[in-house]
């Protein structure tokens, strides 16, 4: 029996740390995943960055109550909990993703939270455990699960590599440069007829 572990940013809804860069002017959170490999760095770097400019999850929240869904994400969302289970398997942090996860009909979540001050201040980032996207997938397997995993960037890659059938959604294309051998899909209708086929065929 097949189930889904879909990344979040950059597959269903916008990325977040981009979105906060435009709103905020500082240039330098725009870096993602996409462009850093290494999480630790990124995050360690992001949090410096909000400390310098006075930043509280309160303002980090503020810019994500304005992000909306990829065009799409909602009916595709729709369409593949009619057909599989969806668990969406993020390195985001629950403070962030819940207003998104809202205008997505609350599909399971799979992520990461944060640690703050009396002040509002994000003081530390506590992730659930290491390699936690892979892990995630090892997990459903040991129940008896076959994976279909969807993601878009470096942090994904263990996760895709893991399950039975890995697909990059949309990504960079230095992600596709580094990783030419993965399933490369640009569009939500695709992703629907690769799903349905290997459903299909298995039933
Ligand atoms: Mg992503």
């Amino acid at each position: 029996m097949y189930i889904v572990c879909s990344d979040l940013e950059g597959v269903f809804v916008p990325e977040i740390w981009i979105n906060v860069s435009k709103q905020t002017g500082i240039d330098e959170l725009k870096l993602t995943t996409r462009d850093i490999s290494d999480y630790n760095v990124l995050m360690k770097r992001r949090l410096e960055l909000l400390r310098q400019h006075s930043l509280t999850l309160h303002d980090i929240q503020k810019v994500i109550s304005l992000l909306k869904p990829l065009p799409g994400a909602l009916e595709f969302v729709d369409w593949l909990r009619t057909r599989l289970q969806l668990i969406v398997v993020s390195d985001t942090f629950i403070e962030f993703a819940d207003p998104l996860l809202k205008q997505l009909g609350r599909p399971t979540l799979f992520c990461h939270h944060l640690t703050t001050d009396n002040a509002g201040n994000i003081i530390n980032y506590n992730l659930r455990q290491k390699d936690a996207k892979k892990k995630v997938v090892e997990a459903l397997q040991s129940l008896n699960y076959k994976v279909i995993a969807i993601g878009d960037s470096y942090n994904d890659i263990s996760m895709l590599r893991k399950a039975e059938l890995g697909i990059l959604y949309n990504p960079p294309q230095n992600v596709i440069d580094e990783h030419n051998d993965l399933m490369v899909v640009k569009s939500y209708n695709d992703l629907k007829e690769i799903i349905s086929q290997l459903i299909d065929k298995e039933q």
